[in-house]
């Protein structure tokens, strides 16, 4: 099997999951719990919570735990429009975000809220310009993504920071960085909010991480009892959180070294692939070499990905991410139907082998001629 596909999910890490069973196992008590066994789960709860605070440089009462980044990205905007309502209904969102903010933004949009699109230019950045006009007073929230989960384009954080409480320092921002964390390094005060995920990061399915500054409130979309995670209430979930604390640190080790094997790994393949004409890359200077878009013409994506299945070769086609046919984020920053209608994302990771890439292309190529092939004759 070659496994390209670390940007949809990854394969939890042995230790993690080994730190998941045993804190199962041996920390079975309710961490709300009064009594000795909820002590002992609760102190681990805060050790944990503590380690990823330290890693990310935030206070501990600064991390809630969610069920994944969609319950993350929900939760920030929800949240932060139901507490600001008397301030302000206007909120802008990028056009490079996950599907997961969409459908908030349209569910707010129902309810009253006014949504603005920034523009981004043709690298994939958002479109500065466009941002300062598009903020007024009563902008109550900015939310954009740290790293696009179809292109890999990286946002200057601190910059559109800048930007946005220059022109309304009420205005609060909140990152998706579930395609950030683990692959390139982030820090947390350049957001009011951030999301991540623990599967992206070799973590356990089911767990994720609402960074919520104290500097601001939200209100809770969630209600329940449970003093330790107002924001989340119910039983926290131990063995998820226990295993996540060390998938974050097993995640944000090495990330340089790291990157610059996958970049070696990136550009062997754009240089293979780039030789074909059906072929477009859609990376910019912006991408992370983590995640790698192409566009395939006259094929369909999703026919290529089947191709490719038949040699246990897993990648994503456009339509699991985005809306209808098209990659809208390829739409977002090439402008052009055709080149966003057939899209694979090939996700590489740190465990990635040259053997595996090798083999890819070879792969690759084979499925591309045949398919190119087949398609001239009809
Ligand atoms: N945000 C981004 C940028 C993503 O890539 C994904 C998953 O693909 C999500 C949110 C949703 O994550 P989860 O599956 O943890 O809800």
């Amino acid at each position: 099997m070659i496994y390209l596909d670390y940007s949809a999910t990854t394969p939890v890490g042995f230790e993690v999951l080994d730190t998941y069973n045993r804190t199962s196992k041996d920390f079975f008590g309710n961490p709300n719990s009064l009594h000795e066994l909820g002590v002992k789960a609760k102190n681990l709860m805060n050790s944990a919570t503590k380690q990823i605070a330290e890693i990310f440089n935030v206070q501990d009462s600064e991390i809630t735990y969610t069920s994944g980044a969609t319950q993350s990205n929900n939760l920030a905007l929800l949240g932060v429009a139901l507490q600001n309502y008397k301030k302000g209904k206007h909120i802008i969102v990028s056009k490079l975000e996950h599907p997961s903010i969409y459908a908030i933004c349209d569910y707010l949009a129902s309810i009253g809220y006014e949504i603005s699109y920034v523009k981004n230019d043709n690298e994939g950045l958002i479109d500065f310009e466009d941002l300062k006009s598009l903020i007024r007073p009563d902008t109550i929230l900015v939310s954009f993504c740290a790293v696009n989960s179809e292109t890999g384009v990286r946002q200057p954080l601190k910059m559109i920071r800048q930007i946005i409480k220059k022109e309304n320092p009420n205005t609060i921002i909140h990152s998706d960085m579930t395609q950030a964390v683990g692959k390139v390094s982030v820090n947390l005060h350049d957001v009011d909010l951030a999301t991540f995920t623990g599967h992206k990061i070799y973590g356990p399915k089911g767990i994720g991480v609402l960074y919520k500054s104290c500097s601001i409130n939200v209100i809770p979309i969630l209600y329940g009892s449970g003093k330790s995670n107002m924001l989340n209430p119910g039983t926290p979930a131990l063995p998820l959180i226990v295993s996540l604390s060390k998938a974050v640190r097993l995640a944000t080790t090495d990330l340089e070294k790291r990157e610059r094997f996958i970049e070696r790994l990136n550009l062997k393949i754009v240089d293979a692939l780039s030789k074909y004409e059906g072929i477009m890359i859609n990376k910019t200077k912006y991408s992370i070499p983590h995640i790698l878009n192409i566009s395939l013409r006259n094929i369909k994506a999703e026919t290529f990905l089947h191709a490719l299945e038949e040699y246990e070769i897993y990648v994503s086609s456009n339509t699991a991410c985005s809306s209808g046919d098209l990659s809208s984020s390829v739409l977002a920053i090439y402008d052009d139907k055709v080149r966003a209608s057939s899209t694979l994302r090939i996700s590489l990771s740190h465990l990635t082998t040259t053997d595996e890439v090798n083999k890819f292309i070879e792969y690759f190529i084979q499925v591309y001629k045949r398919l190119s092939g087949l398609n001239s004759n009809i």
